[in-house]
């Protein structure tokens, strides 16, 4: 783990050879001053420090010259987004900067997270672990030097494109939000290749209800992220969203494994009809009930459900799957039947309870009407493994040195 973790190799014959060349130092000095065998002396404590900035920097020339062509895309793609910068808008500047401030913040944590433990290493006389402290001190610096805007994040998407995009995505890239979501969409495939998908929704970046960062629509199959969030947070903040999204996806392909294509329109066609007796839904649902009600579904994209069936097969009628399909078709019935009513309700009793008028007293009263909100849509038979798959990708993806790199450009390259 850490951020040298990639270059655990190379940290273990540098500390081999240090701890060489301390002994030869040591044995030197050792006459007049009380060194302890094997103490890390300061000038050993620079160079290693040096070593660490180097052999990370190498790690980043080394992908580039095995490379050259995506790289050189990537580059390409970078510099005219800089130039472009000034024409991109104020939202995109400040995500540049947002940005800029997250990899800065986690580079200067990350150093201060191994000088403390260079100063307890030292203290315990651990000088092995002390000289490894140093040398991720090095790697660190030259996070901090990446920390420049756009530097970081071209690079990390030179590693995805490395190893998953084909260089023409990359050439079509001309502004910073454009590269987030070609990032993005890259994280999109990935994903849900890992899930073993080949038929995938249409994915999408649109400004939807603010309550939600993503969400898959079933009528059009097509998975959602909301673009007021995109352009301005981190990715990391979007890889398990889109595992959700695509277990939701899942679900109601297993719909039309069980009941046939037809069956799941009928499915989506009576939830349109109980949404078309609500008021104050969003417009688009508003619009799509609308088209699966009054105009028989024009919209319901039998090809792609066609596809998915083909692709998945289909589910035995008695089977375990075809059962979970029917709990699938019953939960998402009952998000607009009974739940939607609940959710109305705790809202209002919400509204009754939290009389303030100042704005700390609304801060405090939104934020109960969220978590109400969530209490009871997490409920849900679809959203329950939804948000257990969710929980599962971030754990799992926690553990993985990706998340400790975000910062540490040139790990993402290499890694
Ligand atoms: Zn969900």
């Amino acid at each position: 783990m850490g951020i040298n973790a990639i270059s655990g190799n190379t940290i273990i014959t540098d500390v081999q050879t240090s701890s060489l060349n301390s002994q030869k130092e040591t044995m030197a000095g050792s006459i007049w001053q009380e060194t302890k065998p094997n103490e890390v002396t300061a000038v050993e404590g620079a160079k290693l420090i040096g070593k660490g900035f180097i052999d990370k920097a190498k790690n980043i020339f080394t992908t580039i010259k095995d490379h050259p062509v995506k790289t050189l895309a990537v580059v390409a793609g970078t510099a005219a987004l800089i130039a472009a910068a000034p024409l991109i808008g104020v939202s995109s500047a400040v995500a540049a900067s947002v940005l800029t401030l997250g990899f800065a913040a986690v580079a200067v944590g990350k150093t201060v997270y191994h000088a403390v433990d260079a100063a307890k290493h030292e203290k315990n006389e651990e000088y092995d672990e002390l000289r490894k402290d140093l040398h991720n001190i090095g790697g660190d610096v030259l996070d901090l030097a990446m920390t420049a805007p756009f530097i970081p994040k071209a690079l990390k998407t030179v590693k995805h494109a490395i190893t998953y995009a084909p260089a023409p995505t990359l050439t079509k890239i001309s502004s910073l939000k454009e590269l987030g979501q070609a990032d993005l969409k890259i994280e999109y495939e990935t994903i849900a290749n890992e899930m073993g998908f080949k038929t995938k929704p249409k994915l999408v970046f649109e400004k939807i209800n603010p309550r939600f960062a993503g969400e898959f629509e079933p009528v059009t199959g097509t998975l959602k992220l909301n673009s007021t969030y995109t352009n301005i947070a981190p990715k990391k903040m979007f890889k398990p969203l889109i595992r959700h999204e695509l277990e939701h996806y899942k679900q109601f392909s297993d719909i039309a494994r069980a009941k046939g294509v037809d069956g799941l329109k009928g499915v989506l066609k009576d939830y349109h009809l109980e949404i078309a007796k609500h008021n104050g839904m969003p417009q688009y649902l508003a619009e799509l009930s609308k088209n699966m009600v009054q105009e028989n579904g024009t919209r319901f994209n039998t090809k792609f459900y066609e596809a998915v069936v083909k692709e998945q097969g289909t589910l035995l009628a008695n089977s375990d799957e075809a059962a979970n399909a029917q709990i699938y078709a019953n939960g998402f019935m009952q998000k607009i039947t009974t739940q939607s009513q609940q959710i109305i309700e705790a809202v209002e009793t919400i509204k009754k309870t939290h009389t303030g008028t100042s704005l700390l007293a609304k801060i405090n009263m939104t934020i109960a009407q969220q978590k109400a909100f969530h209490k009871i849509y997490v409920a849900n038979p679809i959203e329950v493994p939804a948000f257990a798959a969710q929980k599962a990708y971030t754990k799992a993806w926690q553990m993985s040195p990706d998340t400790l790199t975000t910062s540490a450009a040139a790990d993402a390259i290499t890694q």
